[in-house]
C-alpha cells in the first residue's frame, strides 16, 4: 500500500466535515452492509444514490444520511441509497486525511469484468463485488464525490447524450467535464456495465461537491442528491432555484496523466481550473515532460501528492455549450 509522510500540521486543510459513526446505518433490507432501498410501489425508474466511494469524500455521506435520517421515500419507482467503501472511511486518521481515500486499490477504477471476475483480492475489489448487482440493478446513478483542492463543483460522466442532457436540466453545478474516451485509468461506477454503454437508458453522473473537509461540500451533496431525484420524479421539485450565474461551461477529458515516478513534480503550483498555452510545461516526472496538448488546456484535479501509479492531474479542453 502506497503511503506518504504525514503533512505538517500547517499543510492540512481546515476539518469542517469529519466521519460520524455508520454503524446505524450497517443493516439495511438489501442483504448488503450499508445498502437501503425503498420501493414507491409505483411504476417509475430505479435511482441509485451512492457515497463514500472514495473513503476521505465525506460529503456523500453528509448526503447518504440526510436521505436516510429524514425518512425519504420515492413517490415513484425505487430508490436505493449506498455508502460504498465504508472500511477506507473507518481507517480516516485526522493527521492523514488524504490517506482514507482507499485501502489498496482505487474503487472508482475496478468496475471492468477484467477486475470484478478477475483473482485479485482486496477490501475495494470484496465490496465492487458486492456492490455489483447494486450498480448493475439501477437505472439512474449518481455518484458522490469531492477534490482534495478547494474548487468549484462539477459533474464528471461519459459523452452520452443523455449524461449531459441530465447534467444541464439539474443546472447546478455549472461545470461539466466530459469523458470522450472514458477515464482512460479504469473503469469508474458510473460506467459500470450498460451505464458504460452507447445504447443504455440510464444516466450515470459524478458529481464533485468541493473541497472534501468543507462543511459547503456536504450541502452541496445533499443538494445535489435532492435535485437529482426530483429530476426522475422521485421527490417533488425543490423551491425554485435563483439562474444559475453563469452558463455551463463544459469541458472534455484528453489525457489522464498517471504519475510514473516519485520525481513527478508540477511546473507551478495548481488546484484546478489553471490554463496552458498549447506546448507549455505543465510538470515533469523524471526525464519525461507532460505539456499542453492543446490552446487553454485546462488542468483538472491536480494531485496534492503525487503517488506512482495513480493520476497526477487530467488534461482538458474547453468545449462549447450545449
Ligand atoms: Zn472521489
Amino acid at each position: 500500500m502506497p503511503h506518504h509522510p504525514a503533512m505538517t500540521v500547517s499543510s492540512l486543510p481546515p476539518m469542517e466535515l469529519l466521519p460520524r459513526d455508520l454503524s446505524s446505518y450497517r443493516r439495511g433490507n438489501t442483504g448488503i452492509d450499508y445498502v437501503h432501498r425503498f420501493d414507491s410501489g409505483r411504476p417509475g425508474p430505479h435511482v441509485l444514490i451512492n457515497a463514500l466511494t472514495h473513503g476521505n469524500e465525506f460529503c456523500g455521506m453528509v448526503a447518504a444520511c440526510h436521505l436516510l435520517d429524514t425518512g425519504v421515500r420515492p413517490l415513484c419507482g425505487t430508490l436505493t441509497v449506498s455508502f460504498a467503501n465504508v472500511a477506507a472511511y473507518e481507517s480516516f486518521e485526522p493527521e492523514r486525511p488524504f490517506d482514507s481515500r482507499q485501502l489498496v486499490h482505487n474503487l472508482n477504477r475496478v468496475w471492468s469484468p477484467a477486475w470484478l471476475d478477475g483473482a485479485e483480492d482486496s477490501p475495494e475489489l470484496r465490496r465492487a463485488r458486492e456492490l455489483r448487482p447494486v450498480v448493475a440493478a439501477a437505472d439512474h446513478v449518481l455518484d458522490i464525490h469531492s477534490t482534495s483542492q478547494d474548487v468549484p463543483p462539477f459533474w464528471v460522466y461519459p459523452a452520452f447524450a443523455r449524461n449531459g442532457a441530465a447534467a444541464l436540466a439539474i443546472g447546478e453545478p455549472a461545470v461539466h467535464l466530459v469523458m470522450p474516451q472514458g477515464l482512460g485509468s479504469g473503469t469508474p461506477l458510473i460506467q459500470h456495465g450498460a451505464h458504460g454503454e452507447p445504447g443504455h437508458h440510464g444516466v450515470a453522473l459524478v458529481v464533485e461537491c468541493g473541497q472534501h473537509f468543507q462543511a459547503a461540500t456536504g450541502r452541496r451533496a445533499v443538494r445535489a442528491a435532492l435535485d437529482f431525484l426530483a429530476h426522475f420524479g422521485l421527490l417533488p421539485r425543490p423551491e425554485p432555484q435563483p439562474a444559475p450565474a453563469a452558463p455551463a461551461r463544459r469541458y472534455e477529458l484528453l489525457q489522464t496523466v498517471v504519475v510514473q515516478t516519485p520525481a513527478f513534480a508540477f511546473a507551478r503550483p495548481l488546484v484546478g481550473f489553471e490554463t496552458f498555452d498549447a506546448g507549455e510545461l505543465i510538470a515533469t516526472d523524471g526525464t519525461l515532460e507532460i505539456r499542453a496538448p492543446c490552446a487553454d488546456c485546462t488542468v483538472l484535479m491536480p494531485t496534492r501528492q503525487p503517488i506512482v501509479g495513480r493520476e497526477g492531474v487530467y488534461l482538458a479542453r474547453p468545449i462549447d455549450s450545449a
